[in-house]
């Protein structure tokens, strides 16, 4: 089967999304995130750089995560199709990306853009409430996801709160940020003819039918 890149704006839903297709055709999820915070337990020059970087909240080098996905896509469990997740993250870095795909003798495959409408993006983070005891998630903007009892959990009875990031003015700046670093991305993969668009604004099923259609294809 094809690779599979997303691309989606926050709260989208694409992790969801990635799940289920892991689920469906059980090829390897790779998250930049995830190989960063594995080799960051490694005991070595490497590792104790990605550890300290990661701890004090800065950018891990480009060079070496270059590095460390080309390793990683290198691996036998990628040569029937993978998913690549949180990269590339902006233009150099797809370019990045194609080149070592090209010496990996690997195709870029599909690259799905979820569209979804910034109102439904925004209604989803605002009203996310999340249960401090057994971290149940709820959103007060969907009845049918609402909690029976105002603030109270339905499973546990814990109190409900709100992440500091989940408020209007960090979602809009998340979302300003997509924008200017992923529209070139979504431009560049249009320009190679491998970009497929799916409606975002949608069940959790219908999109998936949709994307499944896609890497059936
Ligand atoms: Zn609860």
């Amino acid at each position: 089967m094809k690779n599979i890149m997303f691309i989606a704006p926050p709260a989208a839903g694409k992790g969801t999304q990635a799940e289920l297709v892991v689920e469906k055709y059980g090829i390897p999820h790779i998250s930049t995130g995830d190989i960063l915070r594995e080799i960051s337990k490694e005991d070595n020059e490497i590792g104790q750089y990605v550890a300290e970087t990661l701890a004090s909240g800065k950018l891990v080098k480009d060079e070496i995560t270059y590095k460390l996905i080309e390793d990683r896509l290198k691996k036998d469990d990628c040569k029937n199709g993978f998913i690549i997740d949180g990269f590339p993250r902006n233009l150099k870095q797809a370019y990045e990306y194609d080149k070592i795909l090209k010496k990996l003798d690997y195709e870029v495959g599909n690259v799905i853009l979820i569209n979804i409408d910034k109102e439904t993006l925004e209604k989803r983070i605002v009203g996310r409430r999340i249960c401090e005891d057994c971290h149940a998630i709820y959103n007060i903007n969907y009845k049918n996801s609402s909690p029976k009892v105002d603030s109270i959990c339905d499973n546990c009875g814990g109190k409900l709160y709100q992440r500091t990031d989940d408020n209007l003015e960090s979602f809009n700046t998340r979302y300003q940020m997509y924008l200017d670093k992923t529209e070139p991305i979504i431009d560049h993969y249009r320009k190679q003819n491998v970009l497929k668009e799916v409606d975002g604004n949608d069940t959790i099923e219908n999109i998936f039918k949709k994307i499944d259609n896609i890497i059936k294809n």
